[in-house]
């Protein structure tokens, strides 16, 4: 057992916990702790851009805010949402002067584009479709310059270490077993989204909802969490195992992509006039519906009408992949299916990014700051990212940074090498067929029935191992979403109940 004593640890290393480090005063010492290595977050996976204003003009700023309030049914926080419109112009040109280039025409001019539910362009994008890799390259560049900044891989989170309502840090798994704690001033939850807890799912490996189980197990408020955003275009592969799905952006239908379904008809139109380009609920909805009618589990990408010069050089990263699956997507159709791809709900905060528990923080996926509402609106959350990152950084910067004198006593508990995959696949099963798309409430009370038994089992039998906290925390998250999702019988957002 291992003891380090710091002034701020941040928990993952996407862009809300590197953002929110890069802003911590340089006097000041953080640790950053991450699951497995750097690379593994969702982050990186960013395709499509970071949507953001970057001249102050109130009528464009009132349009971005109402966007984001029209994309989250008006269940937002106006106010959080004011917060993450107004100060985005700031947090984007400070990506920039950490050495993100963004796309550019050749007269110097920043590109932008388009995605579903906004009413102009205003997303920034780089490398065409590679945003959250070179924004991750540059930010992780910057932290190693940083003396301030101390790195930990392979460290994994398992506990929050509390008392009476104040934290005092985290407890870790180094590797498979041995334990480091880390006793800190301020903790920030940066751990991401919840994705592995479905079937298929567009995030990483490391996505298996720990902040908020975390925050949960020491009765922080988690909220929102019956809102599940799934992606209408996963690139659907019949023959792959994996859990985790190749993601087609929207910005493929910003730039004139249409959805046809399996009898190669156009369907948009029945569900909203704003056709392909309507919020990411709606089109997923829409798609659930022409496949269910159609009986089949897919529908069609159709680019074939854009410019096929363009595609390529615009889309690098999708044109690439999906010619190593063997498609070519400028003179062919590409199947796809909506998947898990985001956690609209999570650890409760305000516009500071503090919880319901004192010197806890939270930023990111896991956070629920308000700004979202019922649904996110597309590439606002690289945005919420930078925003509410700079916003914890400056409130720790001011707070007096006092020794804790606090005495801790830590037990040790046995570790066993089992790996959970029959239990963590049966709750993707079963997370897929009744808390998906459109949940019905037999469904969720059959779900919940089978979640707490799986949940009692691993409660009865703890294990200090890697495996078991990742299956405990995707389980009592599961648990938190199905709660949730049987308690608001109306349809909202991407919270969709047919009784
Ligand atoms: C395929 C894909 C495409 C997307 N495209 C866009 C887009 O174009 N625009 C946009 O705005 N948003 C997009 N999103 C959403 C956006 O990328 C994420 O919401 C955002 O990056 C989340 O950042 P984060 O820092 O909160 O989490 P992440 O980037 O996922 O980082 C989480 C970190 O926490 C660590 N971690 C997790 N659990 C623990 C633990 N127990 N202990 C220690 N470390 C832990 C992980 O290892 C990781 O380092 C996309 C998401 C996906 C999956």
């Amino acid at each position: 057992m291992k003891q380090i004593n710091t002034d701020i640890v941040i928990v993952g290393a996407g862009l809300a916990g590197i953002y929110t480090a890069l802003n911590i005063d340089s006097s000041i010492r953080v640790d950053i702790i991450v699951k497995e290595d750097l690379h593994d977050t969702n982050s990186r996976l960013a395709q499509g851009g970071i949507a953001g204003e970057l001249e102050i003009e109130p009528k464009n700023l009132e349009a971005h805010i109402n966007d984001t309030l029209k994309a989250g049914s008006y269940l937002n926080d106006e106010l959080a949402v004011r917060v993450l419109v107004n100060e985005a112009s700031i947090n984007i040109n400070r990506l920039m002067e950490y050495n993100v280039k963004f796309d550019r025409d050749i007269n110097g001019k920043v590109l932008l584009t388009k995605e579903g539910g906004h009413s102009t362009r205003r997303i920034l994008h780089s490398g065409g479709d590679s945003t959250g890799k070179d924004i991750m390259f540059a930010l992780k560049e910057e932290c190693m310059r940083r003396e301030n900044i101390h790195i930990h891989e392979n460290t994994m989170a398992i506990d929050l270490i509390s008392d009476n309502n104040v934290c005092y840090g985290v407890s870790c798994l180094n590797g498979n077993k041995n334990t480091i704690h880390f006793i800190a001033n301020n903790t920030v939850l940066a751990t991401g989204g919840i994705g592995n807890i479905y079937g298929s799912t567009t995030n990483s490996t490391s996505a298996t909802a720990d902040g908020i189980a975390l925050a949960y197990r020491k009765d922080v408020k988690i909220e929102k969490m019956e809102f599940v955003q799934f992606h209408p275009t996963a690139f659907h592969n019949q023959h792959s195992k994996h859990r985790q799905k190749f993601l087609i952006s929207e910005a493929v239908r910003g730039e004139g992509a249409h959805l046809l379904n399996s009898e190669s008809v156009r369907f948009m139109e029945k569900y909203d006039e704003r056709l392909e380009l309507a919020p990411r609920d709606k089109v997923s909805q829409a798609i659930y519906r022409e496949m269910y009618d159609t009986w089949t589990d897919h529908v069609y990408l159709d680019a074939r009408h854009l410019d096929p010069t363009f595609l390529p050089k615009r889309f690098p990263t999708i044109f690439n992949h999906l010619k190593q699956e063997g498609y070519d997507i400028r003179t062919q159709l590409i199947p796809v299916s909506p998947v898990q791809h985001f956690n609209v709900g999570g650890v409760k905060t305000d516009i500071y990014g503090q919880t319901t528990m004192k010197n806890l923080f939270a930023n990111g996926e896991c956070a629920s700051n308000g700004v979202h509402g019922a649904n996110r609106l597309a590439s606002n959350s690289l945005l919420e990212c930078i925003v509410f990152g700079n916003r914890i950084a400056i409130n720790i910067n001011s707070a007096k940074i006092t020794p804790i004198t606090h005495q801790f006593s830590f037990k040790e508990v046995e570790t066993y090498n089992y790996n959970y995959i029959p239990m963590k696949n049966k709750l993707g099963r079963l997370m897929d067929e009744y808390v998906g798309i459109v949940r019905t409430e037999d469904g969720l009370k059959l779900a919940k029935v089978q979640i707490i038994d799986m949940e009692n089992s691993l409660i009865k039998d703890p294990n200090n191992s890697k495996h078991y906290y990742e299956a405990l925390n995707m389980i009592q998250t599961a648990h938190l979403i199905v709660d949730a999702a049987l308690k608001r019988t109306e349809s909202i957002g991407c919270h969709y109940r047919i009784n």
